[in-house]
């Protein structure tokens, strides 16, 4: 009786509570020259095929995937197909791929609840509730170096929590994470919780992390976005920006990386509330933001800084909203060259590196681009896997292999971050 009563009210949940996303493909499109590539970027701008852009427009011969609505899919190939442009189908029907990671997802649930960290089930996605209490546990089993600083509220008041990794001093130089700021890109704060893991396993183990561990602080941001996280979890699995009601507007949320300030409301975001890109009303006007904005300048000895999003495999430095090189250009570009060596030795995925405008797009009022004007020198930005067959639906079975392969890419910048005092 429970169990059928259980199944009527998931059933419910699954009726009238959720984005569906049945008959959406996710199209990849090529274009193969300006012209093609400027029709694509008009239809980027318009709201009218209600398209969602997961890889957005760069240039001639790099790939652009787009979400398409199943009422806008035969106006949009009719489209393409007059205008000449290649694409091909990467997802032919996006819930068919919902449906199998909830499926997963409840698998797993009914496992008993992990009591310690180290039964916590790391190659699986899990609700935010989950990712608070591993928080929690772990700070409980070390509690000489793990704390958790709640650094403020979400909108809708949720916790943003901060793990703070220290062996003692007072305000060393540290190094901060945040994985998670867009909320669909789950593989990202999974990893989160697999490097926090990570962290209290090496140290004492590892000489390298030791070392960085016993001369500076490392705090990492898992849930960065939480109200999005949640309602991706129990709304709409696409969700990607804040949760805050846009006043005149039926459009919901802020993207909360085009909404620092650096270049804000520049070109690369956007002004319509709709839009996936918004930059918001003003520049850290989302308390998501705000929260690590005051708390970076409070500490003041922030040394790097790394936001890590997915999906495309990059590792990215500033600029994103200019095409002025920063000062020290070689230096992170060397750098970066050096952390996705690393990153591919363990299973040879590849990676591409540059600046933001000159490796994705100019995107403006991004996260990096303020901390490195902040003076925090070592700011990198990842695109974590894949490149495309699953995007932002990466199934559970790559989450470990991620993680593993970015944590080399992160000792790399880490190690080189310690190893060079400024
Ligand atoms: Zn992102």
């Amino acid at each position: 009786m429970m169990r059928g009563l259980l199944a009527f009210a998931a059933l419910f949940v699954a009726v009238l509570g959720k984005e569906t996303y049945e008959g959406h493909q996710v199209l990849r499109i090529i274009p193969k020259d300006d012209v093609q590539l400027s029709l694509i970027k008009d239809l980027e701008d318009s709201i009218e095929f209600e398209l969602d852009f997961w890889r957005g427009v760069t240039d001639v011969a790099t790939p652009v995937d787009v979400r398409v609505p199943f009422h806008s899919l035969q106006s949009v190939k009719i489209y393409l197909e007059t205008q000449d442009i290649v694409y091909s189908i990467m997802i032919e029907d996006l819930q068919v791929m919902l449906d199998y990671e909830q499926e997963e997802m409840e698998s797993a649930a009914r496992v008993a609840e992990p009591r310690n960290t180290d039964s916590y089930d790391y190659s699986r996605y899990h609700p935010i509730n989950e990712i608070y209490s591993f928080q929690d546990m772990l700070v409980a089993e070390n509690p000489n170096m793990v704390s958790k600083i709640v650094i403020g509220q979400s909108y809708q008041g949720r916790p943003l929590n901060v793990l703070k990794f220290s062996t003692g001093g007072t305000n060393r130089p540290a190094i901060w994470i945040d994985t998670g700021i867009h909320s669909r890109e789950w593989v990202t704060q999974a990893s989160g919780t697999w490097f926090a893991k990570k962290i209290v396993t090496d140290y004492g183990r590892d000489p390298a992390l030791t070392a960085i561990l016993n001369k500076m602080d490392i705090f990492l941001e898992i849930v960065t976005n939480p109200d999005g996280y949640y309602y991706t979890h129990n709304s709409n699995r696409m969700w990607r920006k804040t949760r805050k009601p846009n006043p005149g507007s039926s459009c919901v949320g802020v993207d909360p990386n085009r909404n620092w300030d650096a270049g804000f409301g520049g070109p690369g975001a956007s002004r319509n509330p709709c839009s996936e890109t918004y930059h918001g009303p003003s520049a850290h006007s989302e308390s998501e933001v705000r929260s690590i904005v005051d708390f970076v300048k409070s500490h003041g000895n922030f040394k790097s800084f790394v936001s890590i999003h997915s999906y495309s495999q990059m590792l990215l430095y500033p600029y994103g909203y200019t095409k002025t090189p920063v000062r020290d250009q070689n230096e992170l570009h060397n750098l970066a060259k050096k952390a996705i060596t690393d990153l591919a030795s363990l299973y040879g995925t590849r990676y591409r590196y540059g600046s933001i405008i000159n490796t994705i797009y100019q995107a403006s009022g991004g996260t990096i681009d303020w901390t490195y004007n902040q003076g925090i020198k070592y700011s990198y930005t990842f695109e974590l896997r894949d490149t495309g067959r699953y995007g932002f639906i990466l199934p559970a079975n790559q989450i470990i292999p991620t993680a593993t392969e970015t944590w080399l890419a992160l000792m790399a910048i880490m190690d080189h971050t310690y190893k060079n005092p400024y």
